[in-house]
């Protein structure tokens, strides 16, 4: 009802009526001549006229405000979304498309922010995603896809999925629809390396269950599969290393068993033996358990503020006694600054590191010789190397003697040394608990040097050493 009230025709009509009224009333009450009534008529019509385009022009002015309010929404333009205060129908009119703007704005800002959402995470995704169209034409690609890759946006967009992963001999788009594999792929990713990748691929319909695509998912597994792989070496070392010593010491127990008890001289001996490998085998569990330790974090460090050249020097001293029991043919050189050097360590692990790499020296030195122990510091970190003279370690096997197990050379040299290939590797993780490292150098013939470096800070030390200095 309201709205009948408020419509354009309905004022016309009766703004019209009324002044025909008018006229009529004029007519009739004045008794008008032919001359004044058709002057009245005029003005009448002049009035209504004038009306008229008043209302026409209001109306264009509404229809024009509706045109340019669509061509701003369609330019994505919803500055201006002021309502009219006429109740008009075209205001009206008006009034919904400028709801209906706010209602689109809304919805766009909605859809941005999803866009956005799904692009931070599609750029920050560790996993590489790549779809494409009905046709199996690359339309997206993320960051990661592209790394793993080893491609560009440009080079990769448009151009056929089944091509970038270097599967077309063996399958085609539609298998992939079809069959929706899953494959691993070795790659080179954009840094050179080689990489492994696990690739999964879904389909996407569009509402009206047309598949408009597929996805395929690329997951590097590389450190995935090491591990596995290292898990399995792993478990493998560990039973061929005990088994070793537990065939030799069975054999000899079947031995003693068979008669050579009643050899009181053999049976010592094998006993002897027994013992030895009794005792290796110990070690190699000891050693192994503190590895898993390690490993699942378990071991914390009791660290403390020490100087470090009293450290050294303590421990020095008690190889220089065993040097003078057992190792004759052996000497120690100590070039060591007299000035304090305060490190936070912990003492008991890093005299595990030391005794190791110094048991290492005697055991892979048969002709004895100079164990040279350094320290030294530079601006924020701290120095020890320990160099023998022993037989080295081949250039290839330098990477390597920090792994578990490794032993260079395992049927040769080290057979008599009867070593666990556990010691470097315990060193090495002790060293990153300190947040130090140890490396090793080596020509593979004259000796080896060691060399461990500790986080070092001039808070502590801030007395200006003269390093040249050293106490001999
Ligand atoms: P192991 O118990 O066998 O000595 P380590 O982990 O301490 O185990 O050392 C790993 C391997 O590194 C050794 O088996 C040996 O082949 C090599 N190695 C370690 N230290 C030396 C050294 N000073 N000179 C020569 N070879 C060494």
């Amino acid at each position: 009802m309201n709205k009948f009230f408020n419509s354009i025709v309905l004022k016309g009509v009766v703004i019209h009526l009324l002044l025909f009224g008018i006229f009529e009333i004029m007519n009739s009450t004045y008794y008008l001549s032919d001359t004044k009534a058709l002057l009245l008529f005029f003005i009448f019509y002049i009035v209504t006229l004038s009306l008229l385009i008043w209302y026409l022009s209001n109306l264009a002015q509404t229809a024009n405000k509706i045109s340019n309010q669509v061509d701003n929404f369609l330019n994505n333009n919803y500055e201006n979304l002021q309502k009219s205060t006429e109740n008009d129908e075209l205001s009206t009119a008006y009034n919904k498309l400028i709801t209906l703007g706010h209602e689109i704005e809304d919805r766009q800002e909605h859809l941005e922010n999803q866009r956005s959402q799904l692009e931070s995470i599609l750029t920050y995704l560790v996993d590489g995603v790549i779809t494409t169209d009905r046709h199996g034409h690359i339309n997206l690609a993320n960051h990661a896809a592209l790394n793993l890759l080893d491609q560009s946006n440009e080079g990769i967009l448009g151009k056929e999925l089944i091509e970038i992963l270097k599967i077309s001999d063996k399958y085609s788009f539609h298998d992939l629809l079809q069959k929706e594999p899953e494959l691993t792929l070795n790659t080179v990713n954009c840094e050179g390396a080689n990489v492994i990748l696990r690739v999964n691929f879904m389909l996407f319909r569009s509402e009206s269950g047309f598949i408009s695509g597929i996805i395929a998912v690329l997951h590097d597994t590389t450190e995935q599969e090491k591990t596995e792989r290292d898990r399995r070496l792993f478990v493998s070392n560990v039973s061929h290393e005990l088994r070793t010593p537990l065939t030799s010491v069975k054999a000899y127990l079947e031995a003693l068993n068979d008669g050579a008890l009643a050899d009181p001289d053999l049976a010592a001996s094998f006993v002897d033996v027994s013992l030895n490998e009794t005792d290796r085998m110990i070690r190699m569990i000891g050693e192994l358990l503190e590895l898993s330790r390690m490993d699942q974090d378990k071991v914390k460090l009791h660290t403390e503020i020490i100087n470090y050249v009293d450290f050294i020097n303590y421990i020095l001293d008690r190889f220089d006694k065993i040097i003078e029991k057992n190792y004759s043919n052996f000497k120690i050189k100590r070039q060591i600054p007299r000035q304090e050097i305060w490190l936070e360590i912990d003492t008991d692990k890093l005299s595990q590191v030391i005794d190791n790499i110094i048991n290492n020296a005697f055991k892979y030195s048969p002709n004895g010789g100079t164990i040279t122990v350094t320290v030294w510091c530079n601006n924020n970190k701290a120095f020890t190397s320990i160099a023998d003279q022993g037989i080295g370690i081949p250039k290839p096997a330098l990477s390597k003697v920090f792994d578990r197990f490794y032993r260079v050379d395992n049927s040769s040299r080290n057979s008599q040394i009867g070593g666990t290939g556990l010691g470097l590797s315990i060193a090495h993780d002790i060293m990153k608990l300190h947040k130090g490292d140890i490396q090793v150098t080596s020509d593979g013939k004259n000796g080896s040097t060691f060399t461990l470096s500790f986080p070092y800070s001039d808070e502590i030390n801030r007395e200006n050493n003269d390093w040249e200095d050293f106490a001999e």
